[in-house]
């Protein structure tokens, strides 16, 4: 059966068709999760921005989250791109450098390094150190992840101490499993930090689940980034922090189709239609950044929600919409974001919100609205 509806153009802006895959970025939003943080947290506030800010586009987030009182990335390559944008903000490298270039870039640049290896000690007592530099120690308070073992804190304070271009030294540590219920482990990990607090440094414990599930330390710098995009792991709506999505992922229909019961969609086959039915195909795949997986998720049109079926390819992903009877070519769909909650589809494909905002990709534009 061909879709002869569709097939015939009903839109007179013909030339204006785009395949349109697009992220809507509501800076607005961002500003809002920044205070929304603000009052959960007295104390100060970096904004995690690595990953092109968890994949919103670093240049359209840094003037939105001008309140804050800290940024920090992942790389010196971000780190130098940020400080292109924000000329004066204290910048933190959250695994720190690598090679002397690195760090004197950092020092030239007024970029805090987090101090986790002997290596980067040793940096700092070969370089020529041309300015001072604020430095964290990294304690791993029992993630097993970065950092100095808490008995080896007395030694490496004393090397740090020694430098004599180090200006300011921080302590830092991190959770393990901020986003679930006190566990043992991060009972653990809150003794240490209590001990870390007591030897009269600033210091940065928490993440945004730390924040979310009071972990935090009164006065400590708390790093927060997935929720300044509005995306917890503890679910928004049932937790009620009013965090508002800043992402709103998008891709219009680009065919539709009418088949039979019995046939199959998409690579492998592995759907088959129970009843006659229509699909769509969408202009998004795993090459934009919506992953390929076994579990299957949904998306929404004009509110309705739609079942992805088959398996998302390379550029392309079907949905069901048989309850639809007119044209749709051309129609935008919500990805995720807006009334197709990121955390629901993450949890649908048995993945982490994290991976599904960091893995979009270059093709898909980033539009910032207000
Ligand atoms: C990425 C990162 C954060 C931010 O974590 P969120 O859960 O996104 O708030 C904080 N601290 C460190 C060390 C990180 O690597």
């Amino acid at each position: 059966m061909a879709d002869s509806k569709d097939s015939t153009n009903h839109n007179p802006s013909h030339s204006q068709r785009a395949r349109g895959t697009i992220a809507y970025i509501n800076t607005s939003h961002i500003k809002h999760n920044l205070n929304v943080f603000k009052q959960l947290h007295a104390g100060k506030i970096i904004a995690v921005v690595k990953a092109d800010a968890y994949g919103h586009g670093i240049t359209h987030v840094v003037p939105a989250l001008s309140d804050c009182d800290a940024f920090a990335v992942a790389t010196i390559e971000e780190a130098l791109e940020l400080r292109g944008l924000d000329a004066n903000k204290k910048i933190l490298l959250l695994e720190g450098v690598f090679n002397s270039s690195e760090m004197e870039a950092a020092i030239e640049n007024e970029i805090d390094v987090v101090i986790h290896q002997d290596y980067q000690i040793r940096l700092l007592e070969t370089v020529d150190l041309s300015a001072d530099i604020d430095v964290w120690l990294k304690v791993d308070s029992g993630m097993n992840r970065l950092g100095f073992r808490p008995e080896e804190l007395d030694l490496k304070l004393a090397e740090l101490k020694a430098i004599s271009s180090i200006q300011t030294i921080r302590l830092m540590a991190h959770f393990a499993s901020s986003e679930v219920a006190i566990d043992s482990q991060t009972k653990d990990q809150i003794i240490c930090n209590k001990k870390l607090k007591s030897l009269g440094y600033e210091y940065s414990f928490s993440n945004t689940c730390g924040v979310l599930n009071g972990l935090t330390e009164h006065d400590e710098w708390a790093r927060v980034g997935l929720g300044l995009f509005g995306v917890s792991q503890l679910g928004n709506d049932e937790t009620g922090f009013g965090l508002k999505p800043a992402m709103r992922l998008t891709a219009k229909v680009i065919a539709t189709k009418f088949i039979n019961a019995g046939s199959h969609v998409g690579y492998g086959g592995h759907f088959v239609a129970k009843n006659d039915m229509r699909i769509a195909v969408l202009g998004i795949g795993y090459a934009d950044g919506y992953p390929w997986s076994e579990y299957s998720s949904f998306v929404r049109l004009d509110g309705i929600r739609l079942p992805i079926i088959g398996r998302v390819s390379m550029d392309m992903m079907t949905i069901d919409v048989s309850v639809f009877k007119q044209n749709l070519t051309g129609k935008e769909v919500t990805i995720w974001g807006d009334d197709v909650p990121i955390e629901a589809v993450a949890n649908d494909l048995n993945l982490i919100p994290y991976a599904l905002v960091c893995g979009i990709k270059n093709r898909v534009k980033l539009n910032a609205i207000q």
